[in-house]
């Protein structure tokens, strides 16, 4: 089945799993919430609803890269109906490390891409910056160009961000870069949450970082070299600061499902997020695709790498995929995953997690199969798809 727009009619559904309870929401003709009020009575239907998971960091999908120039609406469309299969309904797609000039063709293209779009104008949220201001060292670069990497510079970022009609919502620095103290304070005044990554900053970098702002830490475990110091290194002095949320790929190849389990303890249940960093070998055939300026390549085992090279190069993982692993590795309910997956990164981002009047309808239907929890049918305002069979 593909995407189906559905605009008659009045829709009421009980969310199952609500983080409070039973919920009742109205969907109205135009895929808005009406309105929503806790629901007492008894839940027959063999099947769960949730709201829609939020995907913080996502380059690209279904054979899509958010990385070219040359990407229209159609093209994202693609990308998006095939995230919304997968029971994304709000997302930040993420521009990595390229030259200045190709950051802000590539990010003016993206936004003119979700105006052309179907889906971008219900599902994209704003955007996602990781880079240019990180670690070129080997290891904490991972797949980032290292030629493109510099000092922050405030009015270079802006040049990269400047003509957009959706805002940056996160960007992704490293501590050590000379000028991003400063950089951080700027971003925070403008509304942009900071991130750290893709860093060898010590523990009082970190907590410099923190101190001025930044408030979560990309894809934690991961853009690490495998020589780190026993005692001064940077993924203890962020798993330790809890001024710093943390989102984790869990998708059991960045990082295998025991130190997942021991980097959300450590993290907090509370301040633990979770993000594909999909590229556009998710849901996708196995072969060749792009990543900005790289040609990566898509295994057969699920793992996507840069040809040639040691390091991983964003993921092919969904957010169905994730949630599936987290029921089945750490026994969490469907609800908690909805809290890693939709409350905490919106209460990051300081957008509300149950919908309020006027707001797009977000809604996942879930059912349990053979080999786990499936996606049955997902709906962003007035667009519906099934899900996988
Ligand atoms: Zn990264």
């Amino acid at each position: 089945m593909e995407l189906e727009r559905i605009d008659t009619g009045t829709k009421t559904v009980v969310l199952t799993e609500s983080r409070t309870g039973h919920c009742l929401v109205r969907v109205g003709p135009d895929g808005r919430v009406t309105d929503n009020h806790p629901f007492l009575g008894a839940v027959t239907s063999p099947h769960r609803t949730t709201l829609g998971l939020v995907d913080l960091q996502v380059n690209g999908f279904a054979g899509v890269d958010f990385n070219q120039d040359t990407l229209t609406g159609a093209d994202l469309d693609r990308a998006l109906t095939a995230m919304l299969k997968c029971g994304t309904t709000r997302c930040l797609p993420t521009v990595i490390t390229a030259s200045a000039e190709n950051m802000a063709a590539r990010i003016e293209a993206l936004d003119r891409a979700v105006g052309d779009s179907r889906l971008g104008p219900w599902m994209v949220a704003g955007y996602h910056v990781e880079g240019p201001f990180l670690s070129p060292q080997d290891g904490y670069a991972g797949c980032h160009p290292k030629q493109h990497m510099r000092a922050a510079d405030e009015a270079l970022f802006d040049r990269i961000v400047a003509n957009l009609e959706r805002p940056v919502r996160i960007v992704t620095v490293a501590p050590e870069c000379d000028g991003v103290l400063d950089f951080i304070s700027q971003a925070v005044a403008h509304g942009v949450v900071v991130a750290i990554g893709h860093t060898n900053a010590t523990h009082d970098q970190i907590m410099a970082a923190a101190a001025a702002g930044a408030r979560l830490s990309t894809h934690l475990g991961n853009a690490l070299s495998d020589q780190l110091s026993k005692n001064e290194n940077p993924l203890f002095a962020q798993l330790a600061e809890d001024r710093l949320n943390a989102s984790f790929i869990a998708d059991g190849i960045h990082i295998p499902p025991y130190m997942l389990q021991t980097y959300l303890r450590a993290k907090g249940y509370e301040r633990s997020i979770v993000v594909t960093d999909a590229t556009a070998g998710a849901a996708a055939a196995p072969g060749r695709y792009a990543l900005g300026d790289l040609r990566i390549e898509r295994g057969a085992d699920g793992i996507v790498r840069e040809p040639g090279s040691p390091y991983l190069a964003g993921s092919a993982t969904t957010m169905a995929d994730m949630a599936r692993n987290l029921i089945e590795w750490f026994d969490m309910t469907l609800q908690e995953v909805v809290v890693l997956a939709r409350s905490n990164p919106l209460a990051l981002l300081g957008d509300s997690n149950l919908p309020a009047p006027g707001d797009a309808a977000e809604l996942v239907t879930w059912r349990n199969g053979p080999d786990g929890l499936r996606v049955h049918e997902a709906r962003v305002g007035p667009w519906r798809i099934a899900g996988h069979a």
